[in-house]
């Protein structure tokens, strides 16, 4: 287990598309064992693999919730419903915020580490979470998913 660097906004790898992910294997276990450290060192709810400069679709969750510790690979968004506006931010935006508009519900499929299919659904911050992440990996951020009328907040520090 180790701890990667988080890349910033700086850093063009985030505005890059991931490809999928087709070996299940040791490297991808190293990986996904490497940002689930790294996301709750960073004391984050979700990390996709572009954050730590992989432009891989590999996304780690845990949003505090019955979830609980998610790994999701090569993830697609199913079917959503809703509406939500909250306040979010990103670990490689540091200090940034922004209301944004989500869905209130989602459903995604992904694999998991061995590359099995399964599926999950949530509402609230996990489905904020999976949007948020699943952007990710098309190079979007959060500051381009803010509410009509809204703008990004800076913080002191
Ligand atoms: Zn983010």
């Amino acid at each position: 287990m180790a701890y990667r660097i988080i890349k910033t906004e700086e850093n063009p790898i985030l505005k890059k598309i991931s490809k999928q992910v087709t070996d299940f294997d040791e490297k991808l276990w190293t990986l996904l064992d490497d940002m689930k450290d790294t996301l709750y060192k960073a004391d984050g709810v979700g990390l996709a693999a572009v954050q730590i400069g992989i432009l891989k679709r590999v996304v780690v969750i845990d949003t505090g919730d019955d979830h609980g510790f998610l790994e999701l690979i090569n993830p697609e968004i199913t079917e959503r419903k809703g509406e939500q506006r909250e306040i979010e931010g990103c670990l490689s935006l540091p200090r940034k915020s922004g209301v944004t508009l989500r869905p209130r519900w989602v459903k995604f499929k992904a694999q998991d580490r061995n590359g099995n299919w399964y599926e999950a659904e949530g509402e609230g911050l996990f489905a904020r979470c999976v949007c948020h992440e699943l952007d990710h990996l098309e190079g979007i951020v959060f500051t381009q998913k803010l509410a009509e009328g809204e703008r990004v907040r800076i913080s002191e520090d």
